[in-house]
C-alpha cells in the first residue's frame, strides 16, 4: 500500500522477523492465527503485521479479546474496569481490518474476583491478568483438539525490562500433545518495535487509535492498577460514579489498590484528591 508518514516510510512488511523461531511450524501449516487484542495500538500493529507483513490469509486470523467486566449484557455486573468505548472500538478494528472478532469473558468479573479475594490485584499478585485474560483465553482454546494454533500478542521490549527479558516465542499452556493433539504456539511478533513505529504503522494503514489515549498512555483497564497518579486522576474525573464506587470498595474490603513500601495509600490520597480544585 502507499503510505505517507511523518518519519521513515515503512510498511508492515518491514517489521517481519528476519527469521521465525526454529520451534515454529511454517506459517501456512497453522490452522488458525489468534491475535489477542485489547484495543490498544500494539494489538492493532500485531494484527497489521500478521495481515500485511506475514500475509496470513484473512480467513485464518481471529482477533480475540477478553473483557474483564464479564458479560456486557448482564446488568448485574458493573462495567467498572473496561473502557466503555472498547467494545465499539473493537468492532471498528474488526471492520477496518476485515477480520473476525471473538470476545470472551469469565463468569466472574474483575470486581467479583476482587471481592472474592478481599483484595485488589497488585504487581506481585496480578490476578486480574491471570484470571480475566490468560485463563479465559486458555480455557477457550482448550475446547479445540486436533488443531494447530499460532497465538500472536503485542508485548514490546521497549515497554519494560521485564517484557524485554521474556522470550519472543514459547509453547502456550494450552498446548497439548497426545490424544488432544493441540498445537498452541505463542509468538510476540512486534517485540522489537518501538512505540513510535507502532503509532506510525496504525496511521499508515488508516486505523484510528482507541480514544482512551487522550487520557492514559496505555490502553488497559480504565482504573488499571498501574495507572499513574495523573492518569488515575483523569479517569476519576471522566467516571466520577465509578470512582466513588471504587473508593467505597476500598473501604468495604479494608484494602487499598495502591501501596508503596508496604504502606497503603487510598485512591483518594494517590491522586491527592483533596488538592483538585472543584471549580
Ligand atoms: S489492565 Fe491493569 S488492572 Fe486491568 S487486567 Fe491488566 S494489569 Fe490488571
Amino acid at each position: 500500500m502507499s503510505v505517507s508518514v511523518m518519519g521513515e516510510k515503512r510498511g508492515a512488511e518491514s517489521f517481519v522477523l528476519p527469521e521465525l523461531p526454529s520451534e515454529m511450524l511454517p506459517l501456512h501449516e497453522y490452522d488458525e492465527i489468534h491475535v489477542n487484542v485489547s484495543g490498544g495500538a500494539d494489538s492493532v500493529a500485531t494484527a497489521l503485521v500478521a495481515l500485511h507483513g506475514y500475509k496470513i490469509p484473512k480467513d485464518k486470523i481471529k482477533l480475540v479479546h477478553m473483557r474483564v467486566d464479564g458479560n456486557p449484557n448482564d446488568h448485574t455486573k458493573r462495567q467498572l474496569f473496561d473502557w466503555p468505548q472498547t467494545d465499539a472500538y473493537l468492532e471498528y478494528m474488526s471492520k477496518m481490518l476485515d477480520l473476525q472478532l471473538i470476545v470472551l469473558w469469565d463468569d466472574l468479573s474483575l470486581e467479583e474476583r476482587i471481592r472474592e479475594r478481599g483484595m485488589f490485584p497488585s504487581s506481585t499478585c496480578r490476578f486480574c491478568t491471570s484470571y480475566l485474560k490468560r485463563d479465559v483465553y486458555a480455557k477457550w482454546v482448550r475446547q479445540f483438539d486436533d488443531v494447530k494454533i499460532l497465538l500472536l500478542t503485542g508485548e514490546r521490549s521497549e515497554e519494560s525490562k521485564e517484557r524485554a527479558e521474556k522470550p519472543v516465542f514459547k509453547l502456550h499452556t494450552a498446548h497439548a500433545t497426545g490424544r488432544k493433539n493441540r498445537t498452541v504456539h505463542w509468538l510476540k511478533p512486534i517485540k522489537a518495535m518501538l512505540k513510535t513505529e507502532v503509532r506510525q504503522l496504525c496511521a499508515d494503514y488508516g486505523i484510528e487509535l482507541h480514544p482512551c489515549y487522550q487520557w492514559v498512555s496505555r490502553c488497559s483497564c480504565k482504573f488499571c492498577i498501574f495507572n499513574t497518579s495523573a492518569e488515575m486522576s483523569r479517569t476519576s474525573q471522566l467516571f466520577p460514579e465509578d470512582w466513588a464506587y471504587l473508593k467505597q470498595m476500598e473501604e468495604e474490603l479494608g484494602h487499598t489498590m495502591k501501596s508503596k513500601d508496604g504502606i497503603s495509600h487510598s485512591l483518594s490520597a494517590f491522586i491527592k484528591e483533596d488538592q483538585i480544585p472543584l471549580f
